[in-house]
């Protein structure tokens, strides 16, 4: 199976080393062409202004609204989180929201002494913890009916699930562990 993952800025490369550890052919996606040779879709943390910036510039915003709306698998990572919702908050005003899972998030929510942290989540479909790292995460205000929470933190929702479409506030990128990115590949596989 051909994963794409959004490289037009952010932690593109770590994303495509744990595919890629996983068995799977990573590709790195920078234009509509490159989505169109894939099946699946990564989002990287990164910064959220600036790849929704590059998604019009790059013409890919376009090419992937119409395969969000086909239901193309699709794991969004923090920034990859905010372009994803519904909603954002204490966005850049000319930022975009794909509307791809019902949730409204606040940028960098978490304040100077909490930017980054980590802890140990318990994530539902996954035994023991999983280490969460949090790096100016975003806040999940608001969860849509058609919403399934799948691990909090102080019981706020750090990762949901709507339909096809994953989103986590931390990295598992960046953890050392990789069955967040296992459980994506089967849920894809199953398309
Ligand atoms: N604060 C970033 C944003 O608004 C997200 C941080 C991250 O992806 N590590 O895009």
């Amino acid at each position: 199976m051909k994963v794409g993952v959004l490289a037009l800025q952010g932690a593109f490369r770590e994303h495509a080393e744990a595919l890629d550890a996983l068995g799977a052919e990573a590709v790195l996606v920078k234009t509509p062409e490159h989505l169109a040779g894939v099946d699946s879709l990564v989002l990287p943390g990164g910064e959220s202004t600036t790849m929704s910036h590059l998604l019009a510039t790059s013409g890919l915003d376009e090419a992937l609204d119409d395969r969000l709306r086909a239901g193309m698998p699709v794991l969004g990572t923090c920034a990859g989180m905010i372009l994803l919702a519904e909603e954002v908050l204490d966005g850049r005003p000319d930022q975009r929201a794909l509307g791809a899972v019902d949730i409204s998030v606040r940028r960098n929510a978490y304040g100077r002494q909490r930017e980054s942290f980590e802890t140990d989540l318990t994530i539902d479909g996954l035994a023991g913890t999983f280490p969460g790292v949090f790096i100016r995460a975003p806040a999940v205000e608001r969860v849509g009916e058609g919403v399934t929470i799948l691990a909090e933190v102080d019981r706020r929702a750090v990762m949901c699930r709507q339909g096809t479409v994953t989103v986590c506030a931390f990295h598992p990128e960046l953890s050392g562990d990789l069955r967040v990115h296992a459980e994506f590949l089967k849920e894809a596989a199953t398309r």
